[in-house]
């Protein structure tokens, strides 16, 4: 197993502490892995800085042909990728197979598209005797922090647009999952030239803070908690770095009254739940309309029991355990003191999942209120709260009353009911009889302390470059 830095071009192994990384179905420790000294990260940066200076003077196609190899190289060894994923995060390897190399093969390949295909405004002469044209230059050294819910695709998302947008990269994935970024570095060093892509190792507070108050690093980008997320600003306002956050969701699901129930609870079990609910999209807050909502309750309780999970043979599990005792006991805590307030209802789960390793019953939680904590703290859990409404435009109103602002879904037939509301949703996203749906060519990012910046899609590639304005006198 890989377990080294990527410093330049050498691999070595990090001189600090020992990280313990689990396999989250067991408990059992898989590999101990060492952080990187704050003397090893400045080597990775300063290797970031050396190999800048021609990897921001290649071509788009130049870049976008790297791209396009990194992405055959991940796809030729799809099952390897998966399967220390699937060891690392306890998923069914059927999700880390088919559902996430997929994504992250096309990430790759998107993106080297997208460079080669970047439009702007005209370059003219808008001062008699003076041509102005735009440029799209790169930010620079990027320092990318990842978090462990998936942790290749949060990679991809982070490392494809900014190569493609002529930056160098010092990447740091979670101390708790790096099992993925260790393989993933092998075929960097392979396929890019020396220093465009530096793997560090260790915990936020340690190699994390390191970066994200270096003073060479131009740009951070992470993928985190909020409170994260405020960390990072401020050790950004020392040196006025700029920042890309994306830090959580509470993502709010509004069943109007003619919804196709059926369809609902079924995207409810499928996307409320997956991943466990380690998704800052997940579909875990809901809001049925009371005509519906004792059948939609009843429903979707019901679905929820049958989801598979914990079982013998893998390929018939449908989701995996938390990444961690401390999650797991975290989202445990939540649904207990739900239980406790004495107006809402276990409907179905409830209890831990198994005696070994860190599973948690898929939980709903129905007769939740607006104030509670379960609807509006982020569980990052396998658990759906669902509350009552009489009022669409109370559905609405309670939707946006949240410190989040990442997704949403709205459930009608009525097209014109779901246009208003998607209007006047505050999200990033809000999907009108879905949910989770994302595609590359699509943005994916937050409002409001969901944090700001795009990942996926072409808005990415403008938030990993800067606007600059030439101006000739002729
Ligand atoms: P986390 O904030 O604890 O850790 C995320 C990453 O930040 C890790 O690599 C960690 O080591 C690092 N980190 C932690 N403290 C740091 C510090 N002081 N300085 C620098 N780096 C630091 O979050 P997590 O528990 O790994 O991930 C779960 C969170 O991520 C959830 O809140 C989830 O909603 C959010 N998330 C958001 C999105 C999105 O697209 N918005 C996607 C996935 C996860």
């Amino acid at each position: 197993m890989d377990t080294e830095l990527l410093i330049g071009s050498t691999f070595e192994a990090g001189t600090e502490n020992e990280e313990q990384v689990l396999n989250p179905k067991t408990g059992e420790t898989v590999a101990s892995i060492p952080e990187a000294s704050t003397a090893q990260i400045d080597r990775a940066v300063d290797a970031a800085e050396t190999a800048f200076t021609t990897w921001s003077e290649t071509t788009p196609a130049q870049r976008s042909g790297y791209l396009l190899r990194i992405a055959d190289a991940i796809e030729k060894d799809a099952e390897g990728f998966a399967t220390l994923e699937a060891l690392n995060c306890g998923k069914p390897i059927n999700a880390a197979l088919n559902d996430e190399i997929p994504a992250i093969v096309d990430c790759f390949r998107f993106f080297a598209g997208a460079i080669r295909t970047q439009h702007g405004p005209v370059a003219g002469e808008y001062l008699p005797g003076f041509t102005s044209m735009i440029r799209r230059d790169p930010v620079g050294i990027i320092g990318s922090i990842a978090p462990w819910n998936y942790p290749l695709m949060m990679a991809a998302w982070k490392l494809a647009p900014a190569l493609a947008g002529g930056n160098t990269v010092v990447f740091k994935p979670s101390e708790q999952t790096p099992l993925t970024a260790l393989k993933l570095a092998k075929v960097m060093a392979d396929i890019l030239p020396e220093g465009v892509f530096n793997l560090v190792l260790g915990r936020g507070e340690t190699t994390g803070n390191v970066l994200i108050n270096h003073p060479k690093i131009n740009m951070v980008s992470i993928t985190g908690d909020i409170a994260t997320g405020k960390k990072v600003l401020v050790a950004a306002s020392k040196t006025v770095k700029r920042t890309h956050l994306e830090l959580g969701g509470k993502a709010p699901v509004i069943v109007f009254e003619d919804a196709d129930i059926e369809a609902a609870v079924g995207a409810i079990r499928a996307f409320g739940y997956y991943n466990a609910g380690q998704d800052c999209t997940a579909a875990c807050r809901v809001y049925a309309h009371a005509k519906i909502y004792e059948r939609f309750v009843a429903d979707l309780s019901a679905a929820v029991s049958t989801i598979k999970y914990n079982q013998e043979d893998d390929t018939e599990n449908e989701i995996g355990p938390l990444i961690s005792r401390r999650q797991r006991d975290r989202v445990a805590s939540f649904v207990e003191r739900a239980s406790e307030l004495g107006h809402m209802q276990i409907a179905t789960g409830g209890k831990l999942g198994s005696d070994k390793g860190f599973f948690y019953q898929p939980t709903v939680v129905a007769g939740a209120l607006q104030d509670d904590e379960i609807v509006r703290r982020e569980v990052f859990g396998p658990v759906v709260s669902v509350t009552k409404f009489s009022d669409d435009a109370d559905a609405v109103k309670w939707a946006n009353d949240s410190d989040y602002g990442l997704a949403s879904s709205v459930w009608t037939k009525d097209v014109s009911k779901a246009m208003k509301a998607s209007a006047r949703l505050q999200y990033g996203c809000t999907w009108v009889n879905t949910h989770f749906m994302l595609t590359n060519e699509m943005p994916h990012g937050g409002l409001k302390q969901s944090g700001y910046g795009k990942d996926m899609s072409s808005y990415a590639l403008e938030d990993y470059t800067v606007v600059r304005h030439v101006m000739i006198a002729h």
